[in-house]
C-alpha cells in the first residue's frame, strides 16, 4: 500500500522531500501558509494546500490524523515549527518529523515528544567537514553520537592488501561492511578479497577508532 506523508513549509527542504517522496510513488499532501509557494508545488504534490499550520482547526479540517507521517519543516519561524508540532501530537498524528534550526530548538522539539528531529544544515556540515579534511572520505554518516557509517576511497597503503592483511578490525575496531567496484556492491567481503584500484569501502565503527583509521591510512 502506498504510504500518506504531509510536508509542512516548501521552503528548499521541505519542497526537496515533496519531490522525492513523489517520485518514490507515495502520496504526499504539501502545505504552506503562502499561496505561491502553495501554486509552486500543485502539480508536483498529490494535493497543495494554502493553510497555516498553527491553526488548529485547519490541520484538523485536513484530515491530518489519517496520514501515515507528517514532516514538518518550517524553518526559521521556530515558535511555529513548535506550536505546529505540538497540536500533531494531541491531534494524534502517528509520526512526526520535524527540522530543527539549532540545538535549543532540537531539544524542544524532542522533549514535546517529535518522534525524530532532523538537522540537515549541521549534518551536512559534518558530513562535507570529513570531506574536506580527507579527501578520501566521500561521504559520512552519523549512526548516533559516537558512531559512524563512513565512505572510503581505497589509497595506495590500502589497494593491493586483502582484508586480512589488512586487518582493520583488530588494528582499528572498525569493520569493512561493503566495498564498491564500478557499479557493484561486494556485501560484507571476505577475508581474502584483495582491495583493488577505484574501490571505496563502505565503513563502520565508533569515530575514535574511524578517526584513527583516518588519520593513519588516509593522510
Ligand atoms: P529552507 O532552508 O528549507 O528553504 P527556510 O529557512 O527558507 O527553509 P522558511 O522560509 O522559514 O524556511 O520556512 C519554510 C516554509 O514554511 C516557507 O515556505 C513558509 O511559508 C512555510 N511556513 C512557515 N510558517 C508556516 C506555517 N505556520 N504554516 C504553514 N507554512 C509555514
Amino acid at each position: 500500500m502506498k504510504k500518506e506523508f504531509v510536508v509542512i513549509g516548501l521552503g528548499r527542504f521541505g519542497g526537496s522531500i515533496v519531490r522525492e517522496l513523489v517520485e518514490q510513488g507515495m502520496e504526499v499532501m504539501a502545505i504552506d501558509k503562502f499561496e505561491d509557494k502553495v501554486d509552486e508545488f500543485s502539480q508536483i504534490a498529490t494535493h497543495a494546500v494554502m493553510a497555516d499550520s498553527t491553526d488548529e482547526a485547519a490541520l484538523r479540517s485536513l484530515g491530518i490524523r489519517n496520514f501515515d507521517h507528517v514532516i514538518v519543516a518550517i524553518g526559521d519561524d521556530i515558535q511555529a515549527s513548535i506550536l505546529t508540532t505540538l497540536m500533531l501530537k494531541e491531534i494524534g498524528v502517528k509520526k512526526i518529523t520535524v527540522k530543527a534550526q539549532n540545538d535549543y530548538h532540537e531539544k524542544v522539539l524532542e522533549r514535546i515528544g517529535a518522534d525524530k528531529v532532523v538537522h540537515p544544515e549541521r549534518d551536512m556540515g559534518k558530513r562535507i567537514a570529513h570531506n574536506i579534511v580527507s579527501n578520501n572520505v566521500l561521504d559520512y554518516l552519523e549512526l548516533s553520537d559516537e558512531h559512524s557509517i563512513v565512505e572510503i576511497a581505497a589509497n595506495s597503503l590500502l589497494i593491493g592488501n586483502s582484508i586480512i592483511e589488512l586487518d582493520i578490525r583488530a588494528k582499528y575496531g572498525i569493520n569493512i561492511v561493503a566495498i564498491k567496484r564500478g557499479d557493484d556492491i561486494i556485501v560484507s567481503p571476505q577475508a581474502n578479497d584483495v582491495i583493488q584500484k577505484g574501490d571505496i569501502l563502505i565503513v563502520i565503527g565508533a569515530d575514535n577508532d574511524i578517526n584513527r583509521f583516518e588519520k593513519r591510512v588516509m593522510q
